[in-house]
């Protein structure tokens, strides 16, 4: 699938990492949290001090790893990357800590997922720059504060509500990543482009664009596949129409939804009557799991509008029957 965030062949993700912006002035969109943290940066950097914890959130894909990266760059100091599945135990996390340099970025990812001995490490670490570790076994264990460089720890998250209260609290940054704009993803295809040294006309870029989900991600990442079309079907240059032809061979329609996509709002709409429909009905009915649907298909499809969450389950919006192109009955209302 196009948009699953791990699990890439060891040549893509080398390129998706040589797409990657390194500065905040090449990072497109966001203007917000851009704005935010350049403001947070310098005057950090002026008081020679760490910047704030910050915690990032939003969809895979639209640049929450990269920002981490930037953050980094931005502030002079190195940057270490792990993520809450990986630090199994208390100790893995501690070694890190120690290990940091002053002002280092600490980047853990899937932050949601720390288990609680790991995560009760982190609230000293994070408020204190100290962390409590246990030393011997049996009677003569006894509990050894260390201290730690000051340094800031950039959480990622697809959503910030699966944090507990106490780890959110200690971020003194939070920011929401958005969706991009056609405009915003049709200016990252076409430096992407350039990178990949792909010839590119603007209305490819744009074709592309709008059909990414508002996604940075699938955006470089269908620009590839299309890149591939092109050489092989075409003379190399990316047009309109060898975009259309290439997304259309993926199943990527129109307006961008995937198999998925479909096959989400198909049972929705022709299995459960356009809802309410709750989510493990729908989990089941299309053989995909609960958190992929909450994290990953339904976010896009709820911002577009053809997808609501209401507190008796999902329903289907008048678009999505429009996009379908069956009539919506009065009674769903
Ligand atoms: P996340 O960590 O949120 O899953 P990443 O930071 O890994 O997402 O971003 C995925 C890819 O999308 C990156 O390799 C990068 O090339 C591209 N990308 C993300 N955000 C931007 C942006 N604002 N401008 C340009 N490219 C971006």
């Amino acid at each position: 699938r196009l948009i699953t965030p791990q699990n890439l062949p060891g040549g893509e993700d080398a390129l998706e990492r040589a797409l990657r912006p390194k500065q905040l002035d090449e990072y497109v969109g966001q203007e917000k949290i851009r704005g935010q943290l350049e403001i947070f940066i310098q005057a950090a950097r002026q008081r020679r001090e760490a910047l704030d914890h910050t915690l990032l959130f939003g969809p895979p894909g639209l640049g929450k790893t990269t920002l981490a990266h930037i953050i980094a760059r931005e502030m002079g100091v190195n940057l270490r990357q792990t993520s809450g599945p990986v630090l199994e135990r208390a100790g893995d996390l501690a070694a890190l800590l120690t290990n940091l340099e002053a002002h280092d970025v600490l980047f853990i990812d899937e932050i949601h997922r720390l288990s609680p001995v790991v995560e009760e490490i982190l609230y000293p670490a994070m408020e204190d720059y100290q962390i409590d570790i246990m030393i011997g076994e049996g009677p003569a264990a006894r509990s050894v504060k260390l201290d730690l460089q000051p340094f800031t720890l950039v959480g990622a998250t697809t959503r910030a509500g699966m944090l507990t209260n106490p780890l959110r609290d200690r971020f003194g940054i939070v920011a929401r990543l958005e969706f991009y704009t056609a405009e915003e993803l049709c200016r990252i295809v076409s430096r992407s482009a350039t990178l990949l040294n792909a010839p590119i006309d603007p209305e490819g870029a744009m074709e592309i664009a709008k059909r990414s989900r508002g996604t940075p991600r699938i955006a470089n990442r269908l620009l590839r596949r299309v890149r591939d079309y092109a050489e092989v079907k075409g003379s190399g240059t990316i047009t309109k129409a060898m975009a259309d032809a290439a997304l259309s061979m993926l199943d990527v329609d129109g307006v961008g939804f995937d198999l998925m996509d479909r096959k989400l709002l198909e049972a929705i709409l022709f299995k459960f009557g356009g809802g309410p429909v709750g989510l493990d009905n729908v989990a089941a009915a299309i053989g995909e799991e609960r958190d992929t649907i909450e994290d990953v298909l339904e976010p896009y499809l709820i911002q577009q509008g053809y997808l609501q969450r209401t507190p008796r389950g999902r329903m289907a919006t008048a678009m999505a029957y429009q996009h379908f192109g069956v009539a919506m009955p009065d009674n769903s209302r």
